[in-house]
């Protein structure tokens, strides 16, 4: 999302005259848009504004300036803190404030000085918003969903991005078609429960009341051109049927799900707060398979949350085993300030931590390894985004999400093309074009991936 927010930003900087530059030397201002999910996060901003506060002497020794700006979450969190740690920082603002930034700016100029703002402003911050310029890519992020009401009590999200909001159908609808008629071919709707999306109908259709997500992405498939979406990131509780449905009925809907489960233990779960048990998950994601057999799963795991015990964490390790998932981030809990987590009693010991991440992390990669390899030999349709590191190489991202690496031409650019993989890694596939007789050669049928009985079947 922050990347989604940093675009955004950039648009409503363009009419002053901004535009963005490769080296912090060359510019006159530098945004740093933050996260706080965890502290590792948080610090990262405390460093590089060490690092751009030497830019900043040195074009102020030069006679010219730079104004240092700090955004997002952190600054939302931490903005008095910011500001004191840091006195060459100039200007402060949160994920609901960006909208505002030219007359943030034009304080800036009259008064001197730091200038903060960290309010949740009445109006929308999306209507607010200029209009949509020139796509750079051939997939891009569409934010439909912000905020948060669930509280999960390790989670700075609700504090820091605020109550949950969803843009409505008709806004939705008309950034995304601008976003195709710039070139995207693929969007991903965002939103920090992208699930729980009810957004206000068109205009005209008042009397239907709220659109759900499901019924968002059947609007969005009318849109010509439009040949790949996807949605992130979604919270077990809000998988409602016509979402689970819509993975069948809808073929522009690509077959991979983030469906964090962070623990598979009943005792933790509660304690996060999360409103379901790992059956309740189990159960889910059966369903889920049962509408789109190969569906690529991932998912978020934190360990050592307050009072995990050794217990605890094998039955997270024995649902992770049971779903089978092609990709998965794995993080060890941070207390965040505010939140509920960070005040419980018996936090886990850091090398216990440790050790449970890592044995996590095993058996994750050891998931995607199979996944990935699983598809050596099968023919996928890539969209190709871009030029690949080496010479004569284009990168494209298949159904599932992985990257794929071609021999090929620029002209690949935007196109859904087949590819025959032959070889796979941690990370990416390798492949080439298909010809005609690959197509005689290759048993095309349905992939099946994963699945509960055997962890991670094969893919025929
Ligand atoms: N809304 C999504 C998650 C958003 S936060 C959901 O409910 O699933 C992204 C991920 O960061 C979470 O899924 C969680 O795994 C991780 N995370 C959030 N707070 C954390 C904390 N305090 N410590 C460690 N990981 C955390
Ligand atoms: Fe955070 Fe997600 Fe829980 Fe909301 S549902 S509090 S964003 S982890």
């Amino acid at each position: 999302m922050n990347v989604y927010d940093s675009g955004r930003m950039a648009g409503v900087l363009a009419p002053l005259g901004f535009a963005p530059v490769d080296r912090p030397d060359d510019a006159d201002m530098v945004i740093l848009n933050t996260c706080h999910i965890r502290e590792k996060a948080s610090e990262k901003v405390y460093s590089e504004l060490g690092r751009l506060k030497k830019f900043k002497a040195r074009k102020t020794q030069t006679g010219t300036s730079m104004v240092i700006a700090v955004a997002g979450c952190v600054a939302q969190a931490e903005g008095v803190e910011i500001l004191r740690r840091q006195p060459a920082v100039d200007l402060i603002f949160g994920p609901q404030s960006y909208h505002r930034l030219p007359a943030l700016l034009a304080r800036l100029a009259h008064e001197g000085g730091q200038v903060m703002e960290t309010d949740f402003p009445a109006e929308d911050k999306f209507a607010a918003l200029p209009a949509l310029t020139a796509a750079k890519n051939v997939t891009a992020f569409l934010s439909i969903q912000e905020g948060c009401d669930k509280f999960c009590t390790f989670c700075v999200v609700p504090y820091t991005r605020g109550a949950e909001f969803s843009r409505p159908v008709g806004d939705v609808v008309r950034e995304a078609r601008a976003l195709v008629h710039g070139g995207v071919r693929e969007i991903t709707l965002l939103g920090q429960n992208v699930n729980a999306y009810r957004g206000a109908p068109p205009a005209g259709r008042e009397e239907e009341g709220r659109w759900s997500l499901a019924r968002l992405l059947g609007a969005l498939t009318q849109i010509e051109g439009l040949e790949r979406l996807r949605y992130t990131t979604s919270h077990p509780r809000d998988m409602g049927e016509d979402l689970i449905a819509a993975h069948d009925t809808l073929p522009q809907l690509m077959p991979s799900l983030h469906l964090p489960v962070q623990s598979g233990s009943d005792r933790i779960l509660t304690a996060m707060n999360r409103q379901h048990s790992a059956q309740d998950y189990r159960v889910l994601v059966d369903a889920i398979r049962t509408a789109r057999p190969d569906i690529a799963l991932s998912s978020d795991f934190i360990v050592g949350f307050p009072g995990e015990t050794a217990q605890d964490f094998d039955a997270t390790l024995k649902l992770a085993a049971e779903v089978g998932y092609a990709q998965a981030f794995s993080f060890k809990y941070s207390p965040r300030p505010g939140t509920p987590g960070a005040a419980l009693a018996d936090q886990v010991p850091e090398t216990e931590k440790n050790a449970r991440l890592a044995a996590l992390q095993e058996l994750l990669s050891a998931q995607q390894h199979a996944f990935n390899a699983a598809c050596t030999g099968r023919i996928l349709d890539v969209l190709f985004e871009k030029e690949g590191r080496h010479a004569g190489q284009m990168v494209g991202r298949s159904p599932y999400l992985q990257a794929v690496h071609v021999t090929g031409g620029p002209d690949l650019a935007g196109r859904v093309t087949a590819v025959i993989v032959e070889s796979t890694g941690a990370n990416s596939l390798k492949g080439r074009l298909v010809t005609q007789q690959d197509w005689v050669d290759v048993n095309h049928s349905p992939a099946t991936i994963g699945g509960a009985e055997s962890g991670l079947a094969g893919l025929e």
